[in-house]
């Protein structure tokens, strides 16, 4: 599927979006992270196309007591200075189980740590929860645009975000690829 014609495309973050600002593997600050080669080409001007987005991260370092939920929480909306991607969810635990919403500024509620995202499903991918729960967001505020899952383009850096991307029968790419414009569509579930 050409890439224009993707009404949703959902991000991964570390090392998908962006990357250490220190060098090193994980982010030590909530400012203390710069955009990846690509991104700002690629995915900033996506909303002024029509094609809805937003982030699913793993951030189990917050249950690890790496980062507090607060300096995620101001991680998230540094991220969204740098991408302009306003709705992003974050697993902080290990069971996949807890869910942190960050809502776009038009929402009234500005951030929670919720439960489940969606039901029994979990969240930590590669379990499909968050990416199920943003499909059905957008679903919900833009009822005009019908069913999303099969125009939703998952982009990640990890295997496990290749196989959340199969749980949620949704479209994958490697992060690589995508910034790159080389095969923007790498699997498809059928
Ligand atoms: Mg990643």
């Amino acid at each position: 599927m050409p890439e224009k014609d993707f009404k949703l495309i959902i991000f991964d973050k570390d090392w998908t979006l962006t990357k250490p600002a220190s060098g090193g593997k994980f982010v030590q600050n909530p400012k203390g992270q710069v955009l990846l080669p690509g991104v700002q080409e690629k995915v900033k001007l996506l909303p002024l196309k029509g094609v809805h987005t937003a982030i699913a991260s793993n951030q189990a370092g917050v249950e690890a007591g790496h980062k507090t939920l607060q300096e995620a929480i101001h991680e998230f909306r540094y991220a969204y200075h740098l991408t302009g991607i306003h709705l992003s969810l974050f697993c902080i635990d290990m069971d996949g189980e807890a869910v942190a919403r960050i809502y776009p500024p038009s929402c009234e509620a500005e951030a929670e740590a919720a439960g489940r995202a969606v039901g029994d499903i979990k969240s930590r991918k590669p379990d499909p929860g968050m990416l199920l729960w943003i499909i059905a967001f957008y679903e919900a505020c833009f009822p005009q645009s019908g069913s999303l899952k099969e125009w939703t383009l998952f982009v990640g850096d990890m295997e496990s975000d290749r196989q959340a991307a199969i749980a949620a029968e949704v479209q994958f790419a490697w992060a690589k690829d995508y910034l790159s414009g080389r095969n923007p569509v790498g699997i498809r579930k059928s």
